[in-house]
């Protein structure tokens, strides 16, 4: 099969992607969009967004990036549905193969974001999708009048636990530590809200139920205690890990597999730049990884200029 030929290929159709493409297309580059799930990536799961800059009101997550797919097919890119399961590079091109064919490409944008973070202990990955879940704002409405656990501490555990406020009677926030690390408007919130409540210190270390999740194992790090507790629900929200297996061979990760970079978002590789939730110290924002989108377009750009 003779592989397709591409000026820029993208790996990932999130914000970091399809900012990247918009400026590729916009330079007149032949560019191609790799999205292996849905094109705007993990944050159309989110309730709502309130920060992102320009909009005065809380926007739709899938509005908004609908109007970046949008924007990008307007100068000519081309997004496909596809996993991309190898990259290899031969002389100046780089090879990509995907679960539906090949491409070839001068230059690779690497934004294929992080994946979910689990706690690999007993029952969890079993009753995932009965009653484990790591999307509140998708399996929310299950739990109407339940009693839910989130666990984490961070922004990404306060939105769910706030959203899921809505739907469940109960919701227990499960923290290791006795200090929460999300921003002070959600942590507010999360103390004000009635229905939500707060395990400190304590970890859970097993799903129980057959058919489907019925209780929590958790042990207090302090006092070393551990018992069961009833729930309907638990929603994990202790963070992701980098999607960078992949471009291992061609660049520098460190050791939780993040890749190390400079502004320029360069690696390792002339001809392949990252963006977005694969680079060390992001910090999971719409616009911060639409910016790196665009610098990576833009370093890129660079790159092809000098080998035209
Ligand atoms: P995060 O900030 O890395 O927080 C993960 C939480 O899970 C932490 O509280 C951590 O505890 C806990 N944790 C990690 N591993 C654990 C384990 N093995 N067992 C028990 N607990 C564990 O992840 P995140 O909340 O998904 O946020 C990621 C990034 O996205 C952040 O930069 C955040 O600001 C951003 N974000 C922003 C928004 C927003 O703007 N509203 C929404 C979502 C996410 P410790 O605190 O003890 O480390």
């Amino acid at each position: 099969m003779i592989a397709e030929s591409w000026d820029v290929l993208i790996v990932g159709g999130g914000p970091a992607g399809l900012s990247a493409a918009i400026y590729s297309g916009r330079a007149l580059r032949r560019t191609l969009v790799v999205e292996k799930k849905i094109f705007g990536g993990q944050i159309i799961n989110a309730d709502v967004i309130e920060n992102y800059p320009g909009f005065a009101e809380p926007i739709v997550p899938a509005d908004l990036m609908e109007q970046f797919s949008l924007q990008a097919k307007r100068y000519g890119v081309v997004l496909e549905n596809d996993e991309v399961t190898r990259i290899e590079k031969a002389s100046n091109r780089w090879q990509v193969e995907t679960l539906g064919g090949r491409y070839s490409a001068r230059s690779i944008i690497y934004a294929a974001g992080s994946v979910h973070r689990f706690l690999n202990v007993a029952g969890e990955k079993q009753l995932l999708g009965r009653g484990v879940s790591v999307c509140a704002t998708c399996d929310a409405p299950f739990f109407l009048n339940r009693k839910v656990a989130v666990i984490g501490g961070g922004d990404t555990a306060l939105a769910e636990a706030l959203h899921l406020s809505k739907f469940a009677a109960a919701v227990h926030v499960i923290h290791r530590r006795d200090e929460l690390r999300a921003e002070k408007i959600l942590q507010e919130r999360a103390f004000k809200n009635e229905k939500i409540v707060f395990v400190w210190d304590s970890v859970v270390t097993g799903f129980i139920g057959r058919e489907k999740l019925t209780a929590l194992e958790i042990r207090n790090v302090k006092t070393g205690q551990s018992q069961p507790s009833e729930f309907d629900g638990a929603f994990l929200a202790i963070g992701t890990i980098p999607h960078t297996e992949l471009i291992k061979d061609f660049t520098r990760l460190d050791d939780q597999g993040y890749v190390p970079t400079d502004i320029s978002l360069k690696t390792d590789s002339p001809g392949l730049f990252v963006a977005g939730e694969v680079i060390k110290g992001n910090r999971r924002q719409v616009i911060i990884s639409a910016g790196m989108g665009v610098q990576a377009a833009l370093s890129c750009e660079e790159y092809l200029v000098t080998q035209d």
